[in-house]
């Protein structure tokens, strides 16, 4: 076993570019995985990169760097749009491993459960990917593929995430339904985004994790959202019913079954829409 700890990008991407290595950022998904104390296979250890820290405003937007922990992300002075990745970070495991875990990790670990996911969909967050051949960006419902499945190619690092400037307005929210209040995995969670004036919601972005391979964004719930207020349930109700028979697919699984994950996105969605509407 080689274990490498670079401490310049460059140094990391010419170590992946010559040869498979296993990338280790908190470890919380990868140890946990490997079902053994130690780690198998050739390391490539991402915690002596700068370049993947800290969390910062660009001239188009936000950049969370890929090592960023959810601890750094629970703390950011963000803005309130941000609200709801901020809860998010605040229920992913307990202190330990909120202090250990980045939002990078969660990204290419690729879990339908990764409860980093569903706000930064409604965030219309993009991920940097960087090999040695150049960087290219994606939006995340693009980089999430399938269960443990993602764009990133051989050769590849996600450095950082980035959210652009029109997606940072507004008031956000999360909320996590798991078999009891803390330290567990979702049985189905849900993030939202409002853009409100006059009482009225001009935009609306709702994601929904752990009902399906990767979390979905309610699009047509979004739409009759737009221009209603939140206490019009007549109007968006229908919406919200169809998004989660048609958009959603749970599973039956030690957790829930499927006809109990879907009410509960049902209650989730119209209590957090009342939490951030008011
Ligand atoms: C006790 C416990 C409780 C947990 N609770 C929750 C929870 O409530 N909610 C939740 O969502 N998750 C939970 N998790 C899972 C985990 O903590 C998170 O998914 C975490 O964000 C993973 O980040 P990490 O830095 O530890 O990733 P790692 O374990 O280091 O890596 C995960 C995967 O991503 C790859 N990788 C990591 N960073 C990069 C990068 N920058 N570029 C390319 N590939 C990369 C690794 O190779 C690996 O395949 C829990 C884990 C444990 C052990």
């Amino acid at each position: 076993m080689t274990y490498h700890h670079p401490r310049t990008l460059a140094e990391a991407l010419d170590l992946l570019g010559a040869g498979p290595l296993r990338v280790l950022a908190g470890g919380t998904d990868l140890v946990a995985s490997a079902g053994t104390p130690a780690l198998g296979g050739d390391i490539l250890d991402l915690t002596g990169l700068k370049a993947l820290r800290g969390i910062s405003e660009t001239d188009t937007g936000w950049r969370i760097g890929a090592m960023v922990t959810w601890a750094e992300i629970a703390q950011a002075a963000l803005p309130p749009a941000f609200d709801g990745l901020r809860a998010a970070a605040r229920q992913v495991g307990a202190v330990q491993i909120q202090n250990r875990a980045t939002i990078g990790g969660n990204l290419c670990n690729a879990s339908p459960a990764a409860d980093g996911v569903p706000p930064l969909l409604t965030l219309e967050a993009e991920v940097e990917l960087t090999s040695c051949n150049g960087s290219r960006r994606m939006p995340v419902g693009e980089f999430l593929k399938g269960v443990r499945k993602t764009a990133l190619q051989p050769g590849e690092i996600l450095v950082a995430v980035h959210v652009p400037k029109a997606a940072t307005q507004g008031r956000a929210g999360f909320a996590k339904l798991g078999a009891r209040k803390y330290l567990v995995i979702s049985i189905a969670m849900v993030a939202m985004r409002l853009e409100i004036s006059d009482g009225i919601i001009r935009r609306a972005a709702v994601a929904v994790g752990a009902c399906s391979p990767v979390a979905q964004r309610l699009r047509g719930f979004e739409q009759a959202l737009e221009g209603a207020r939140a206490d019009d349930s007549d109007r968006w109700q229908p919406a919200l019913a169809d998004d989660i028979s048609r958009r959603l697919s749970p599973i039956d699984d030690i957790r829930a079954d499927a006809a109990y994950r879907r009410k509960a996105v049902q209650t989730l969605v119209s209590r957090l829409l009342q939490e951030v509407a008011r």
